[in-house]
């Protein structure tokens, strides 16, 4: 007979929103809570590695960020985009009236380790690693659980209050519960590669712009860049049967400093990976028993590093909705309605990321002579403007420079 499991709240996807989901919830309430990651480890190659301050800000609140310090990770101090070399547009973090003043960087799997690490110290948490959710399980229009396959390849089916499904851009979990994105690809994707930082670096987010060509240049820890350059949309398999040595000039021409780094670094195809850029829009973000968060709810363009952050806000207000909820109503499904609130307030940031972002995507892939000029003038003209900090402030913040919707959590 397969094995059944019965627990509070059941995560699908041990990212950054389920993780810290998990232990928001098992920190704050009694409730029985369990996290099922598909993979059996948190290796993963290339994925947000950049966490903005208002994650920072709950990393420091749930006590982990001092642990990460000590680990090590790099503090990012601002963002300088350049035009045919001339810098049209700056951000010193240094200006931001904040505790938590600095971008932190640092891989993703360490992030993930610290705060299951604490979350696995907590009675009522658990974690099953190689466990693939296969399905829902659905009563009477409700969902009322999963089933998942573990390593061993046995089926166990989770009888939970609420389903989270936390299972990122690729969810199959929306799909089952016939929610529908409207998925949006750019014009572009991005190669992706890193490559050894030289010591003078500055700590910026380094964009570069000619013509219809950029780069994204991210200091990553410990002492690496990470580099994007953008290419036509669906091209990544016939732009790998030029030789490697155009893609060094083209890496080159936007960005000198990279001269000779690229070329000793950069030997094949094989030291680069493509980031398939695409945006999805859902309409609803919950069901009776079902809630989506992080990027199955909103998958966000890579533009200012967003993702992460987004996930990470997302669990923070979520755990205070589900804690309530389930306070008032102990082992009742939880219905769509408990969420109307959170998807509200969730929702107009994650228009305002997107909307930002869409704007940014349009400048940098202007195709025209008039577009560029646009390009530049919106640039510098934000660049000069009095709302320049609090507008960058607002993406940094998130959640801490609009209203959350419930109160705080103790920690
Ligand atoms: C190349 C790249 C670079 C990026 N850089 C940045 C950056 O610098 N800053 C930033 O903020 N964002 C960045 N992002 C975006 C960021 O990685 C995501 O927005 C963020 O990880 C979303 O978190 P999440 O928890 O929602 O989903 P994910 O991180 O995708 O986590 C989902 C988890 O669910 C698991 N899972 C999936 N299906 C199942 C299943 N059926 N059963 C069980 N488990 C399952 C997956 O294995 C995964 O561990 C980047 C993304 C990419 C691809």
């Amino acid at each position: 007979m397969s094995e059944s499991i019965q627990t509070d709240v059941c995560i699908v996807g041990g990212g950054p929103a389920g993780a810290m989901l998990g232990l928001l919830l098992a920190q704050q309430s009694p409730l029985n809570v369990l996290v099922l990651e598909r993979n059996q480890a948190f290796q993963r190659e290339f994925r947000g590695e950049s966490i903005s301050q208002g994650s920072v800000a709950i990393l420091d609140e749930l006590g982990i960020l001092d642990g990460l310090r000590q680990q090590g990770f790099l503090q990012i101090e601002g963002l300088s985009m350049f035009d045919e070399d001339q810098r049209i547009f700056s951000v010193n973090f240094h200006d931001f009236q904040a505790k938590h003043k600095f971008i932190i960087d640092l891989p993703q799997p360490i992030l993930i380790g610290a705060i299951l690490d604490k979350a696995q110290t907590l009675p009522n948490f658990s974690l099953r690693m190689g466990a693939a959710c296969t399905g829902l399980v659905e009563e009477q229009e409700q969902i009322t659980g999963v089933v998942y396959r573990d390593a061993s390849g046995e089926s166990i089916t989770v009888s939970a209050s609420v389903v989270v499904d936390a299972s990122g851009r690729y969810t199959k979990i929306r799909e089952m519960a016939g929610i529908q994105a409207d998925i949006q690809t750019f014009s572009r994707d991005a190669v992706w590669f890193r490559v050894p930082r030289p010591s003078d670096w500055e700590l910026h987010t380094r964009i570069k712009v000619n013509g219809q060509h950029h780069l994204i240049i991210l200091p990553t820890y410990p002492d690496q860049l990470r580099v994007g350059i953008n290419i036509a949309k669906g091209q990544y398999q016939k732009v790998k049967q030029e030789p490697i040595e155009t893609f060094h000039d083209q890496v080159c021409k936007l960005e000198p400093l990279l001269d000779g780094i690229v070329q000793q670094h950069i030997r094949s195809w094989k030291d680069t990976v493509l980031l398939d850029i695409f945006t999805a829009n859902v309409p609803q973000w919950s069901r009776d028993g079902l809630v989506l968060i992080g990027d199955s709810a909103h998958t966000v363009s890579p533009i200012l590093g967003q993702g992460v952050n987004l996930a990470i806000q997302d669990a923070y207000v979520l755990a205070t909705v589900i804690a309530n909820y389930l306070q008032a109503h102990p082992k009742a499904i939880i219905p769509k309605s408990a969420f109307a609130a959170f998807e509200e307030s969730r929702r107009e940031l994650v228009n305002f990321v997107q909307a930002f972002q869409a704007d940014q995507e349009k400048g940098l892939m202007a195709a025209t002579e008039e577009g560029m000029i646009e390009r530049r003038i919106k640039m510098s003209t934000l660049d000069q403007s009095p709302m320049k900090v609090q507008l960058a402030m607002k993406l940094a913040f998130g959640i801490f420079s609009a209203e959350p919707v419930q109160a705080s959590h103790g920690g």
